[in-house]
């Protein structure tokens, strides 16, 4: 890929997602674009706002090479943000992510009005992985016959999640990360310090980095892995963590414990640990000594815990259950060695 770390992108995306970007420009002005998109990145936040500068380029009426033109009036209704032939669904409540059929059939409906000013249609559906399946059904029917000059993009975290009869009628596009280097260039570049520290717990993402950022993570992540390592010694308990604990967003908390197990794991396999917090590397010593499968069982246990956080939940317990884990893969161990 070819961008320099330190100069920003005059394409309306991040730098390292310029070559995606130009390609999908490339076949937009030949028409070879596919009519449906599963859109997903590194983090869903990247890949929404990439999503929306796609959007952008496909309306704009008279696009450059490097993006829409700005002067349309496609891109003047843009830019005031209520375009007609801009369609954005996403889910009605952040707590209970769900896109429900009626949603999908009014889209559905919106899509075979002809577009206001000549130009393409163009829908984002965000938190695509939450549709219901009668929702995902609904939207078949539209994915197999598209409007003329229609475009559908599913904005998904979780591409497999969608159902298999969607994703054949998809083009799948995952948005690529940059190289460390250049992400930590790019962090100082943008005003940020400890770029090193957060891309090693955001595994390399520079935008969960700046979210990481914002949480205030570089000031307190770093006591995780020491907590852990008490934990793991019978020094302290997963109630009294939970409660040390309570108030980060379970979120942010949850992905940093599947970093630090995924950390011991490539350790384990004779690769190099990539977290650097205090004490990570004696607890890394300590659970690579505990056998694959209590390890293999507890990082399931995590993904499964991090996606159930994305419902409505009893946050104290789930705390603790996030805690519990490393308790018990201790104790299976003791009680199994072997
Ligand atoms: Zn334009």
């Amino acid at each position: 890929m070819s961008w320099s770390p330190v100069a920003d992108s005059p394409l309306p995306v991040r730098p390292w997602q310029t070559a995606v970007y130009e390609q999908l420009a490339r076949q937009a002005r030949d028409e070879s674009l596919p009519q449906g998109l599963i859109l997903s990145g590194p983090e869903r936040s990247a890949a929404s706002r990439f999503a929306g500068a796609l959007a952008r380029l496909l309306i704009c009426l008279d696009p450059g090479t490097t993006g829409p033109c700005g002067q349309c009036r496609s891109c003047q209704l843009n830019q005031a943000g209520n375009h007609p032939d801009y369609l954005v669904v996403e889910p009605d409540s952040e707590e209970r992510p769900t896109i429900k059929v009626d949603q999908i059939r009014e889209l559905s409906a919106g899509l075979t009005l002809a577009s206001q000013y000549g130009g393409r249609r163009v829908a984002v559906i965000e938190l695509a992985d939450w549709l219901t399946i009668q929702a995902a059904n609904s939207l078949l029917k539209t994915l197999e016959e598209p409007p003329a000059r229609v475009i559908i993009v599913l904005v998904a975290a979780s591409p497999e999640r969608l159902t298999a009869t969607v994703r054949s009628r998809c083009r799948r596009l995952t948005l690529p990360l940059p190289a460390i280097d250049a992400a930590e260039a790019w962090l100082e570049m943008h005003g940020r310090r400890d770029a090193a520290t957060l891309l090693a717990l955001a595994g390399g993402c520079p935008e969960r980095s700046i979210t990481f950022a914002d949480e205030g993570l570089a000031d307190y992540a770093p006591s995780l892995a020491g907590d852990i390592l008490q934990l793991l010694q019978g020094r302290t308990s997963a109630p009294s963590l939970a409660a040390r604990w309570a108030g980060t967003r379970l979120a942010t908390l949850a992905f940093l414990n599947e970093q630090l197990l995924a950390d011991c794991l490539r350790a384990k396999a004779g690769g190099s640990a990539a977290v650097r917090l205090p004490a990570n590397d004696d607890l890394v010593a300590l659970v690579t000594t505990l056998p694959w499968r209590v390890l293999y069982e507890y990082r399931d246990e995590l993904t499964a815990l991090r996606r159930a956080m994305e419902q409505p939940l009893n946050e104290a317990l789930t705390l603790e259950r996030l805690f519990l884990g490393w308790s018990r893969i201790v104790g299976a161990t003791l009680s199994n060695t072997g």
